[in-house]
């Protein structure tokens, strides 16, 4: 898009340099004599100017009000083409004056050049602001009538036909009006057109004006000026601001951007109307009028200039007031539009920048940062603390913004960065370089602590919302989170599927968990010393009616981010505890001494999670000690409601295991916090054991092992596949084993059999 963006840029500019090159002709062939050729000079001018409008009324970028504004011109430059070779065709057949077949062409294209103005949408206006504004073109159009009326039929060199000077009147008076609709619009803070161009566009009406003067004055300039060398350069004038307005829309120019119209060029126009007009009565009065008809008419003018000077007054008086008001308004919607804890702008505040860029078809890209386990910080450090790192991380933000890029405040942790770029990589680079500045250590009641964030990226693509570039910018980010704490996600429209996939998913659980699609298996925890069964992990299965067996790996998270994990949890929790009581009612003292249930962190949040292990335990006539449930570290982690959770628990006797110990964020100090009972080495740590060929792996196995011996901890392995590996843990350590080696998953009776078997198959 940048390419062909410079590339129209270059024709622009093309364009310019056609019109200033016939501007150059005429001055040329008028100092050297004027010719026909001199007229030929106009239609390749305004040709190139029709190209140079043409061009940005089909820009890519360009907003829809600003296309139909040039289209509006373009036709106007083609009616002036019409226009040149009738002048052409004028001086070839020597007629005196403007033949109908000029004038209308002129005609036709004056008024679309007043049309394309509907599209700069006027500020808000009440109705009386319109009867001013009417009043304004009327004042000026009067003092116009009379200042050119009088230049055509007082001044005018003797000889020039009425019908002439008529004609040179009118075109005064329209150059003229068309100056205030110019300077109105220029001045317009709302206009989408640039405000440069606009001026510049002003050259068309000025080169009238000063025509129009020269002719009536009675020079040759004046002829030149309006029968051949106005039009090329009312043609460069018209391309310059088309050229002017392609670099703004390319993002090569800024736009001009307009404080507010306090002075507008109607103004001073008004005033000069009203002294023109005034010496104009004087000197036309004084020549009939004897000394006292002179001082009436005198006295009369000074009347009406206090009268305007009262006016003024009054208007100056409104503009303040009204300045004040609006400042006001501004200071209102500031504050609608920023976050009061950080000054950054908030949600709304953001979503109108985005929607701002998306509309203007101007590249935009977002950027989602949401810090990880904030909830956590939030819960350890308390709420005005955690205000205090949300405060740091804002200013980091905002001082981090390069030009054009925007930082945000969406809410709770969750900031967000508008980039001025659609270029993947460019935005890649930005996102992680403002992930990297939210990493960095912050200060928070005399701790340093960091905060990683994971980010999402939605690049703005044609004729997308804000709305939906934030929706897949938030996808990206829940994608990122999956991937791990700390990453980044470009939003790729697959993920939406997977989220649709995800929740399709849920819906069929859902009904699962109700048809009792789901079963356990049970895995037996072995003495490694002795070769019996010490205990066994239910493990959750379900079996699809149409999918077949689905891994837990992929629907348990699922579950647990639809939330369906608590009753699939409970169900979990009753169904193992049922089954530990039939192997003891069945098997007596060969039955496990305690079954190993997963819980996942959404079930430890839910309030009344100790009564529900409690209730189950009491109706199985089971003990707290018969129970081991296994979290993950990044639960434990979860705040105070998980962690008084936990606690309750252990008080209660029921026994804790660190599941896939070594790959969270493992710290003795989380060790010494929670009450765990149990460390469950992760089986990446197992894999490879046996030939030692990963000596960073080998040295974390060997000191969790010790690290539970000092803490007296019980240390189970995890994923054990061979006898090697059994072999060396033991020596390592470990006591206790879990694997396919020793045995796989199974249904209960299988389960239940072994333990029978087992005393037999002693070590
Ligand atoms: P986990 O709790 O770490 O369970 C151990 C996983 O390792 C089980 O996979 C088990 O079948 C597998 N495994 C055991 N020995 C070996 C071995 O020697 N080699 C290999 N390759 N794998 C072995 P599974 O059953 O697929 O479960 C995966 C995860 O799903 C579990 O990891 C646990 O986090 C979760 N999960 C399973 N059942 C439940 C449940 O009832 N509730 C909750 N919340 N999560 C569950
Ligand atoms: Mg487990
Ligand atoms: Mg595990």
């Amino acid at each position: 898009m940048n390419g062909s963006g410079r590339g129209t840029g270059r024709g622009g500019l093309l364009t310019v340099l056609v019109c200033a090159a016939a501007v150059l002709t005429v001055v040329v062939e008028l100092i050297a004599g004027e010719s026909l050729l001199v007229y030929a000079a106009g239609p390749v001018a305004l040709l190139a100017t029709t190209a140079g409008c043409y061009r940005v009324s089909v820009h890519p970028r360009a907003p829809r009000a600003v296309r139909g504004f040039w289209r509006l011109w373009a036709y106007s430059s083609v009616a002036l083409v019409v226009t040149t070779v009738a002048a052409m065709f004028r001086a070839w057949r020597d007629t005196d004056g403007m033949p109908l077949y000029e004038a209308v062409p002129t005609l036709v294209s004056l008024v679309l050049a007043m049309l394309a103005f509907r599209y700069v949408p006027p500020s808000r206006r009440t109705l009386l602001d319109w009867y001013r504004l009417l009043l304004d073109g009327a004042a000026v159009a009067v003092a116009g009538v009379l200042v050119f009326g009088y230049a055509a039929f007082d001044l005018a060199p003797d000889g020039m036909p009425p019908t002439t000077r008529a004609a040179a009147a009118a075109v005064g008076v329209t150059c003229l009006l068309a100056l205030v609709v110019f300077g109105r619009a220029a001045v317009n803070p709302e206009g989408r057109v640039d405000p440069a161009a606009l001026s510049v566009l002003a050259i068309g009406p000025l080169v009238g004006i000063v025509a129009v003067v020269l002719f009536l004055g009675g020079t040759d300039w004046g002829v030149m000026l309006l029968s051949a060398l106005g039009y090329p350069l009312v043609g460069l004038g018209m391309c310059a601001a088309a050229y002017r307005q392609d670099r703004v829309l390319n993002g090569l120019s800024t736009r001009w951007t307009v404080t507010g119209a306090r002075w507008s060029l109607t103004d001073p126009l008004q005033v000069l109307a009203v002294a023109v007009t005034a010496v104009l009565v004087i000197n036309v009065s004084a020549r009939d009028l004897d000394l006292r008809g002179q001082a009436v008419i005198i006295g009369a003018v000074l009347i009406a200039a206090i009268v305007v000077a009262r006016q003024l007054l009054s208007l100056r008086e409104n503009t303040l007031a009204l300045r004040g008001i609006r400042r006001q308004q501004e200071e209102l919607e500031r504050l609608a539009l920023s976050d009061s804890l950080t000054g950054l702008r908030n949600r709304t505040g953001y979503s109108l920048a985005l929607a701002e860029r998306l509309d203007e078809h101007l590249p935009a890209t977002a950027v989602l940062l949401d810090i990880d386990d904030f909830k956590m910080v939030n819960d350890t450090l308390g709420p005005s603390a955690a205000d205090q790192l949300l405060y740091q991380i804002a200013q980091r933000l905002q001082d981090g913004c390069g030009p054009g890029e925007l930082a945000a405040r969406l809410g709770g942790d969750e900031f967000a960065i508008l980039l001025p770029v659609d270029d993947p990589v460019a935005a890649e680079r930005a996102a992680t370089r403002f992930q990297a500045l939210v990493g960095l250590p912050v200060q928070a009641c005399e701790q340093q602590l960091m905060l990683p964030a994971s980010a999402g990226i939605a690049i703005g693509e044609l004729g997308e919302t804000a709305d939906e570039v934030l929706r897949n910018a938030d996808i990206a980010m829940y994608a990122a989170k999956d991937a791990g704490k700390a990453s980044w996600a470009r939003f790729q429209p697959s993920m939406r599927h997977d989220l649709a996939n995800h929740a399709r998913l849920a819906g069929e659980l859902h009904d699962g968990i109700t048809r009792g699609e789901l079963r356990l298996l049970y895995q037996p925890v072995y003495d490694l010393v002795t070769g019996r069964i010490s205990g066994a992990e239910a493990l959750v299965r379900w079996q699809h009616p149409q999918r077949g067996p689905v891994s837990p790996a992929e629907f348990v998270p699922v579950a647990e981010r639809s939330g369906l994990i608590v009753p699939l949890g409970s169900w979990v929790l009753g169904e193992a505890c049922a089954q530990l009581r039939r192997w003891r009612d069945e098997h007596g003292d060969a039955a496990i001494a305690a079954i190993n249930v997963n819980v996942a962190v959404r079930q430890l949040r839910e309030p009344g999670f100790v009564d529900e292990v409690v209730a189950v335990l009491d109706a199985n006539d089971l003990q707290p000690a018969d129970l081991v449930l296994e979290v993950t570290e990044s639960s434990v982690v979860d705040g105070w409601q998980v962690t008084e959770t936990l606690q309750a628990l252990h008080e209660e006797g029921v026994r804790l295991a660190l599941d896939d110990f070594g790959t969270g964020q493992s710290s003795l100090s989380l060790l010494r916090a929670f009450p765990v009972d149990v460390l469950k080495l992760d089986k990446s740590f197992v894999d490879g054991i046996a030939d030692g060929a990963d000596r960073g792996r080998l040295a974390v196995a060997a000191a969790v092992a010790q690290l539970a011996e000092h803490l007296q901890l019980k240390a189970v392995a995890e994923g054990i596949e061979s006898r090697e590996q059994q072999d060396r843990l033991r020596e390592m350590g470990y006591r206790y084993g879990q694997g396919y080696f020793m045995a796989r998953p199974l249904p209960a009776d299988e389960c239940g059999a072994l333990m029978v078997a087992a005393p037999a198959r002693a070590a």
